[in-house]
């Protein structure tokens, strides 16, 4: 798309996850004609995961990609139009809104929806950056199957991890997960499936400290550290001993959670929390101190972070902005027009 500069849009959609595609599919049944911009992670989280099994309405569980792209179609069928681009700078100081793509590109618009979601966060392992695609990785669905017959690692001990492990056991050998502590965060059922299952062993209180490999050979090893109070890595730093175990592996795996996309608000009068997240009003609402921003999703959702609540912020988002364009439209109608004196 090469936009025209002068064009206003009513709401732009930052991000196509589902909380994204849900305010989509409100947006444009209400005629606002949303534009969704699809950034460098299109479809968001979902897209990675293999069965969501509690979105409500699917008994048998439906594939995370299923989902998205069904969201997507929905959107489109109501009007919503899809660009590709990331938000680059964001100028929020003024209406209309400016929003600066990587593409070159600028959209204008009177109301934002910030659904930029949450990307994987990485562990800071020593190599991590020059091996992360060789050998490791943040998304299991994407390329566990390169690790068939491998034992592998997956670092994590919530949800995302046990999922991981659980998938890999299709292909690795052996799946070992690597929690920091003694106690698993994630839920009762997820933690005794992988702790069933007779290819996954856990191992306490231990951490990655290193990778062991190159970009030609890919993983070929690690370096553990464990520590019996848990988090190793902590107590080496400050100065305390702890054991260190030599593993071979052929892949390492991440689920540690996630960090919000939140860069691009920066430099914006858009309030952010410490630990990045899009901060929204007091109350049951999705709008923020910048009025006529408004956020839905992970990117605002510390604590609940699950498929179904993305979409109820999403739709909620969309409901807040067509409030807020309804009012704006009806003050700028009451507003008298300036008088104009009459020609002698
Ligand atoms: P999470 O619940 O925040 O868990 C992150 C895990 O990684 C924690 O165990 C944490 O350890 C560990 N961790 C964080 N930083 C680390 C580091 N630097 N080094 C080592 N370990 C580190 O994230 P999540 O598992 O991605 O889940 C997010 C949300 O999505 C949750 O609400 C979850 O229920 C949901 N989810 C659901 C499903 C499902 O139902 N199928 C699947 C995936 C996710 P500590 O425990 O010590 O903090």
């Amino acid at each position: 798309m090469n936009e025209a500069t002068d064009t206003v849009h009513d709401v732009v959609i930052v991000g196509s996850g589902v909380a994204g595609l849900s305010a989509a599919v409100y947006a444009a049944r209400a005629d606002l004609e949303p534009i969704v911009l699809e950034g460098p992670e299109p479809g968001g989280q979902l897209t990675l995961t293999t069965d969501v099994e509690n979105f409500l309405g699917f008994p048998e569980g439906v594939g995370g990609m299923e989902l998205i792209q069904r969201g997507k179609e929905q959107a489109e069928s109501f009007g919503a139009e899809f660009v590709h681009g990331t938000v680059e700078e964001a100028t929020l100081e003024d209406r209309p809104f400016e929003l600066g793509l990587s593409n070159g590109d600028t959209l204008r618009t009177t109301a934002l929806i910030v659904a930029s979601g949450a990307s994987a966060r990485w562990v800071g392992a020593e190599n991590e950056d020059e091996l992360m695609g060789y050998g490791v990785s943040t998304c299991a669905t994407c390329d566990g199957a390169f690790h068939r017959g491998d034992d592998v690692l997956v670092i994590g001990g919530g949800d995302s991890a046990m999922e991981e492990a659980l998938f890999l056991t299709k292909f690795a050998d052996s799946v070992t997960i690597v929690h920091r502590r003694d106690e698993l965060r994630a839920s009762e059922v997820m933690a005794q499936r992988a702790h069933d299952h007779e290819k996954i062993e856990i191992r306490w209180n231990t951490e990655l400290l290193e990778i062991h490999g190159s970009q030609d050979d890919g993983v070929t090893g690690a370096t553990l550290v464990s520590h019996p109070d848990g988090y190793p890595t902590e107590k080496l730093e400050s100065g305390h001993e702890v054991d260190r175990e030599e593993v071979d592996v052929g892949g390492i795996f991440y689920g540690v959670g996630h960090v919000p996309n939140t860069d691009f608000l920066e430099d914006t009068p858009v309030e952010l929390a410490d630990s990045g997240h899009l901060e929204t009003l007091e109350g049951m609402t999705t709008a923020t101190a910048v009025e006529g921003v408004f956020g839905a999703g992970d990117v605002m959702d510390p604590d609940y972070r699950q498929a179904i609540t993305s979409a109820g912020t999403g739709s909620m988002a969309a409901l807040d902005a067509e409030e807020w364009l309804d009012e704006q439209a009806l003050e700028s109608d009451a507003t008298p027009a300036p008088e104009i004196e009459a020609n002698d």
